[in-house]
């Protein structure tokens, strides 16, 4: 089955008891059995709930993976696959890395006794250098965020193979529509499905997907225990949402493709980064293993100053000021005050996350018009 399709209706039946098309919300804390132990598969909420079931199910079919999993945000996803490891486990992570990352790791994580290593992962001599007898884990992000490099996934899963280090990628730029990172070697892929798979920032959740029964056990028995687990009015809205994940992913391609090439003519604008240019420096690689480039681009302004970006930022009439992206209107970031403000200013300007550095996250309003809202706000 293609993508589009599986979108509507992967692990998606009609309602048994009513024949509703809809999956149901089923808003209920238990499941009344007909004599202890004898269930129809559904004991406490925690544990399981079929709202959550169909788009566990869902996910995991749109990633070409076995086993799915849906948590309360990304970072409960997130913090699921590092509960994984142990104390004195050590993590090979992408420098430039979304901030809630950086901050559950260093800050969280990094005082139970595991270590993280950052590194420029575009250059994978880099990854093999940092990792040792104690590395358990890869993780991540491509695109990169806020700066759009691209890590190559395949040669990364043949270094991952040879040390016998799991490698986990966080797919929520890409979406599985453009980039499924379990056919290119990943063990483990992370969502923030509040983004592009929600699609209508109306919802927090994460999800985790693999190929391997060994790990879903073993993430189903961390979900369980931990209970970070998203209700089921919150698993009906997004299922309604990846009906158009296809749809929408295909337009925030086109209207980031066009802004993207207007930026890159404004005299006004310094550097353009979004992984569609043909001087991209990992172009060749994003062409491989994505389907088209998506709508996230950061740009850095001639007056490379956080006043600059704050002018034009203050101008915008379709843009919205907020965090976040992937939802169907189009908003704009400051990384350095904003996502990645828990980032020390000497760490970002390493990866060249600079004072004047805009993100935005194109939304699939009419171009025209968004073009025009930024050619006045750029001025
Ligand atoms: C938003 C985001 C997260 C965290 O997800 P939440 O749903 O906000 O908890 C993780 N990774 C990336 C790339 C994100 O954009």
């Amino acid at each position: 089955m293609k993508f589009g399709t599986k979108a509507l209706h992967a692990g998606i039946k009609p309602d048994p008891s009513t024949g509703a098309i809809m999956t149901p919300i089923f808003q209920t804390s238990t499941y009344v059995q007909d004599s202890p132990g004898n269930h129809k598969g559904y004991e406490y909420a925690r544990s399981q709930n079929p709202t959550r079931t169909a788009l566990e199910s869902n996910l995991a079919a749109l990633e070409n993976a076995k086993f799915g999993r849906c948590f309360a945000s990304g970072m409960s996803a997130t913090d699921t696959i590092i509960k994984l490891l142990n104390p004195g486990d050590e993590v090979v992570c992408t420098n430039d890395l979304y901030g809630g990352t950086y901050r559950l790791f260093t800050k969280l994580y990094a005082k139970y006794g595991l270590k993280f290593t950052f590194v420029n992962m575009q250059d994978l001599n880099e990854v093999r250098e940092a990792m040792t007898d104690r590395t358990k884990l890869v993780w991540v992000e491509t695109p990169t965020n806020p700066m759009m490099s691209i890590v190559d996934l395949v040669g990364l899963s043949k270094l991952t193979k040879d040390f016998g280090t799991l490698m986990a990628v966080d797919n929520t730029f890409a979406t599985p529509y453009l980039q499924t990172p379990i056919d290119l070697g990943a063990d483990l892929v992370m969502h923030s499905v509040t983004k592009y798979i929600a699609g209508h920032s109306d919802v927090v959740m994460g999800a985790i997907v693999t190929n391997s029964e060994e790990l879903d056990e073993k993430i189903g028995f961390l979900q369980n225990s931990s209970g970070a687990v998203p209700g089921p009015n919150d698993c009906f809205l997004v299922l309604r949402g990846i009906k158009t994940l296809h749809v929408r992913m295909d337009r925030h391609s086109e209207n980031g493709q066009r802004i993207a090439h207007f930026l890159r003519s404004h005299p006004l604008v310094n550097r353009v980064y979004w992984p569609g240019f043909d001087d991209h420096p990992n172009h060749d690689i994003a062409k491989r293993q994505m389907k088209k480039f998506g709508g996230m681009i950061s740009f850095m302004l001639k007056d490379d100053s956080l006043e600059a970006a704050f002018e034009v930022l203050k101008k915008f009439k379709v843009f919205s000021l907020a965090e976040s992206l992937g939802g169907v209107e189009s908003l704009a970031g400051h990384p350095a005050s904003m996502t990645h403000a828990s980032i020390p200013k000497e760490e970002r300007l390493k990866s060249g996350l600079t004072d004047s550095l805009i993100r935005l996250s194109v939304g699939i309003e009419d171009v025209d018009d968004l073009i025009e809202d930024l050619e006045q706000a750029i001025g």
